[in-house]
């Protein structure tokens, strides 16, 4: 271990500590210092003044606002000596002065007293600013001292040296724990990887839904690597004063690189990063346009010479999110932060059942059979609820009667969020899911299926079938296309096998199945009978990207009747092509089903060794 320098303060308190000082001595001065000028001028009442002019001893005086100074003539005894009084509200004064002839001018400001005055503007804010620094400092306060205060640059982001947070904290998100291990590596032994020439990633986004431990795992990323963390919020650079969000980025980057290795934290990316052609019109927020630049300006720059600085961010929405953030060398990776399964959700109760006392009647498992939908945080809040509880019956111990009334506490107030699915529900989800991997798995070209889950995510899904591609995709052939919406309507196909009937969940498949197909038709002139002529007006700038307002060209009813035949042709035709993957792989939907009601996701190489068993047809 080397021997750690003693630390050296940082300069903010340097420069505050010596603020404070000169203050102190100014005031000291401005106190004193009349008197150290000179020996005091005797001041006489102000009818003794009057008495002398009258007897015709006065010299010269000079009127001051506050003052009124003379000097005696000389052939008097006092002769030469200069007095003081206080004026009293005199209009005669002049004329009295004029007739005895005696000289007297108004006071130019005295030395003293421009020095003090000005001494009065500057004394009390170097004393306020110096006292400020010294509590700052004395409290801990983080590295933007008076320099940043010159600058006008409150902090915005929080910097912790330490947090104590490990991934022991975190439960039912082992997937991301495994992919952030290896970050902490990074951080660790950085040399490991940069002596063979490996560029070490700069940016790693996690994308899951609110309260499922994203701040969390970011901070344990930092604690099991041990370095400092920086973290701001989004949502904070959009209530900045304009043109101060760049400079916070900045800011905020300088600090990082002096601190390297360590991690910034940016929360709620979405709110800087919303993609520009779909955050209202173009341009409409230029503050939020500048920060973003100067976000990719500070990924881009820093490199190797910097240290070891890693951005996570965070966001719940990452279709929102501009492209160029997730180009190679920004957030060029993304890790899932979902909902915890029921193993995951039993592994979480563990961990703040273990901050109670429990009664032995608590059963943990069936707790978490009991709360599908929960995420760490909901969870988290479950296990303090019925500890209060406990607490206003007057237990001991937390029980399982509290728990109980826990959950349905919770779960009323997430019924607004996220719905918690009935059994019959479950089963019908999971039947839907698995219909839209198995077509998927043997349709969707490059796409991988990579999860399959019944944990209800956010309003409209109630459960999903994840599909990553394997590589980059700008141009889909039409086979991959009819392809796609057969998977779309895979879900619904499977409902139709097992339960002979449908539901409202398809909703929003056969949506998505239409757009595309109408979309073969009308503007990749993929339709045998229409022919290769764009129906579509204008341009659909982006490779599969909906653009809903764009108008239709003027078509003629035969046309537009045309349209409609064929789009309904490609729909049905691949509702027939799910059909028939499901009917010849029955068994398989079968097994798949029960398995997910019983784990509510399966991922990894369990589903791809299911997936491999799919039958073409
Ligand atoms: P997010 O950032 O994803 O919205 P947070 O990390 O802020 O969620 O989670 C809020 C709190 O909920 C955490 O501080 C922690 O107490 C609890 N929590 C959330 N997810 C987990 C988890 N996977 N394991 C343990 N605790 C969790
Ligand atoms: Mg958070
Ligand atoms: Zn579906």
């Amino acid at each position: 271990m080397a021997i750690k320098d003693k630390p050296q303060p940082p300069r903010g308190r340097q420069i505050g500590n010596i603020l404070f000082l000169l203050g102190g001595l100014f005031l000291v001065a401005n106190l004193f210092l009349p008197q150290l000028l000179g020996p005091p001028i005797p001041q006489v009442p102000y009818s003794l003044f009057i008495q002398q002019i009258d007897d015709g001893k006065v010299g010269r005086v000079s009127v001051g606002q506050n003052e009124i100074r003379y000097q005696l003539q000389g052939e008097y005894e006092q002769g030469g000596q200069v007095l003081r009084t206080t004026p009293i509200f005199d209009l005669e004064l002049p004329k009295r002065l004029e007739e005895k002839g005696i000289e007297f001018a108004a006071a130019p400001p005295p030395r003293n007293n421009w020095f003090s005055s000005i001494l009065g503007w500057v004394i009390p804010p170097l004393i306020f600013v110096g006292v400020w620094q010294f509590f700052l400092n004395r409290s801990g306060g983080g590295p933007a001292g008076a320099l940043s205060i010159t600058k006008s640059k409150a902090k915005v982001y929080v910097q912790e040296d330490e947090t104590k947070v490990t991934f022991a904290d975190v439960a039912g998100v082992e997937e991301a724990k495994t992919e952030l291990a290896e970050i902490v590596e990074f951080l660790k032994m950085p040399q490991r990887f940069t002596q063979i020439g490996a560029r070490i990633p700069k940016g790693v986004l996690l994308v899951g839904p609110p309260g499922t431990g994203k701040t969390l795992m970011a901070k344990a990323v930092a604690g099991e690597a041990g370095v400092p963390f920086f973290s701001i919020s989004g949502s904070e650079f959009v209530e900045l004063f304009v043109g101060t969000g760049a400079a916070r980025v900045r800011d905020l980057f300088e600090q990082a690189k002096k601190k390297a290795p360590c991690i910034i934290f940016i929360d709620e990316l979405d709110a800087i990063g919303k993609s520009r052609s779909t955050g209202g019109f173009y341009g409409g927020n230029d503050e939020r346009e500048q920060t973003l630049n100067q976000l990719l300006t500070e990924m881009d720059g820093f490199g190797a010479k910097d240290g070891t600085v890693i951005v996570l961010a965070a966001t719940n929405r990452p279709e929102t999110l501009d492209q160029a953030l997730l180009r190679p060398g920004r957030f060029d990776r993304q890790v899932l932060v979902d909902r915890p399964d029921k193993a995951g959700r039993w592994k979480i109760l563990e961990i703040y059942a273990g901050k109670v006392k429990l009664g032995e009647d608590v059963d943990l498992e069936t707790l978490a059979t009991r709360t599908p939908g929960f995420a760490g945080a909901d969870l988290a809040n479950l296990v303090n609820e019925a500890a209060l509880l406990a607490a206003r019956n007057n237990r001991e111990k937390v029980a399982q009667e509290d728990f109980n009334e826990a959950i349905e506490r919770v779960v009323a107030g997430l019924e607004k969020k996220s719905r918690v699915l009935s059994d019959k529900e479950k089963k019908i989800v999971a039947y839907h899911e698995v219909g839209h991997a198995l077509v998927g798995a043997l349709t969707a070209g490059k796409a991988k299926v990579a999860k399959i889950s019944i944990v209800p995510r956010g309003m409209a899904a109630l459960g999903y079938t994840l599909q990553m591609p394997t590589e980059d995709r700008f141009l889909l052939d039409e086979k991959e296309i009819r392809g796609e919406i057969a998977t779309l309507l895979g879900g619904r196909a499977a409902e139709e096998i097992i339960f002979g009937s449908i539901t409202t969940g398809a909703a929003n498949d056969l949506q998505r199945a239409t757009d595309l197909a109408e979309r073969m038709v009308t503007t990749y002139g993929m339709s045998k009978i229409l022919g290769p002529l764009a129906y579509e007006k204008g341009q659909q700038n982006s490779f599969l990207g909906d653009n809903p307002m764009n108008p239709r060209r003027m078509v003629s009813d035969e046309t537009a009747k045309a349209i409609d035949e064929e789009v309904k042709e490609i729909v049905e035709h691949a509702h027939e092509h799910a059909l028939s993957i499901l009917e010849g792989n029955r068994d398989l939907l079968e097994k798949i089903a029960q398995q997910i009601l019983a784990t509510e996701t399966i991922e990894g190489e369990d589903l791809q060794s299911l997936l491999a068993q799919v039958q073409s047809v």
